[in-house]
């Protein structure tokens, strides 16, 4: 999957601001932030989308859940609030197909989202 952005992203091939990494989970700052703080939370494993998970992939999603938690508590925004988001497939807006986590804060979020 070497084409794949995220894959590249991962594997260290790509400049990037990394926030977090473990052996299953990698965390960096969006190229084109759409808030304050705009994360992006990635497994290592290539998963196209949501809709290609294993059953043995719940623990890795409960990870990004958990580690989204942990890093708005780390920017501060925890208390005022964020946003998680999965988009999945095209009318979602999905552009990059290696799920991923958007972790946004820092200012007031709309809802329902466009
Ligand atoms: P989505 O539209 O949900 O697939 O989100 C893909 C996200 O990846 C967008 O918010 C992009 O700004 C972000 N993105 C694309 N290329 C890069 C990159 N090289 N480094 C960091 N984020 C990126
Ligand atoms: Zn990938």
């Amino acid at each position: 999957m070497s084409e794949c952005l995220f894959c590249r992203i991962v594997a260290g091939k790509l400049p990037t601001t990394i926030l977090y990494e473990d052996d299953r989970l990698v965390a960096f700052e969006d190229i084109s932030p759409r808030a304050p703080t705009h994360i992006l939370i990635v497994p290592r494993r290539h998963v196209a989308t949501l809709n290609d998970l294993a059953p043995e992939d719940h623990g890795l999603v409960g990870e990004m859940v958990w580690r989204a938690a942990a890093l708005a508590k780390e920017r501060g925004i925890a208390e005022a609030g964020y946003r998680t988001v999965f988009n999945c497939n095209r009318e979602a807006g999905q552009t990059v197909f290696h799920i991923h986590l958007h972790l946004l804060g820092g200012r007031t979020l709309a809802w329902p989202p466009g």
